[in-house]
């Protein structure tokens, strides 16, 4: 197959993966989560907390989960290995070109996002600022 380059411009969060330790942010207990609360109304504990968890590999443990919570819609996840960093989000690459891209709502995109990335501990406070317009080329 060799190498594919591809340009992409994406609606969506960049995550940089700075170091294998990285603090994460997990749910405080196993009840389901009450979106906007802070204190699970079941047993008490706080609804999210943050932990040190070592990453051990990036393709495992975010590029998958992602592709597999994306696949077949128009979200896309480029991964730049050499630069450590991922770009997640709505939008078009050269290999979409021929469709024409109805834009969702930017707070559906970012409530999309939001979903998909705080299970996994990657809804951090950085990745949350990085929401807006991204555009890279991409190496698959
Ligand atoms: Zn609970």
């Amino acid at each position: 197959m060799g190498l594919e380059y591809e340009a992409c411009a994406v609606i969506g969060v960049k995550i940089v993966l700075k170091s294998d330790i990285q603090t994460i942010t997990v749910r405080g207990c196993s009840h389901p989560e009450v979106k906007g609360a802070k204190f699970c109304p079941e047993c008490g504990r706080p609804m999210w907390q943050s932990t040190q968890e070592k990453i051990l590999d990036p393709y495992t443990d975010l590029y998958e989960p992602l592709c597999r919570v994306f696949q077949g819609s128009l979200y896309h996840v480029y991964w730049n290995s050499e630069e450590n960093e991922m770009l997640i989000g709505f939008g078009a690459s050269t290999s979409y070109a021929s469709k024409s891209l109805v834009i969702p709502l930017m707070d559906d995109i970012y409530q999309t996002l939001q979903d998909a990335l705080q299970p996994l501990g990657y809804w951090t406070e950085d990745v949350e600022e990085s929401f807006g317009f991204h555009v890279a080329l991409a190496c698959s």
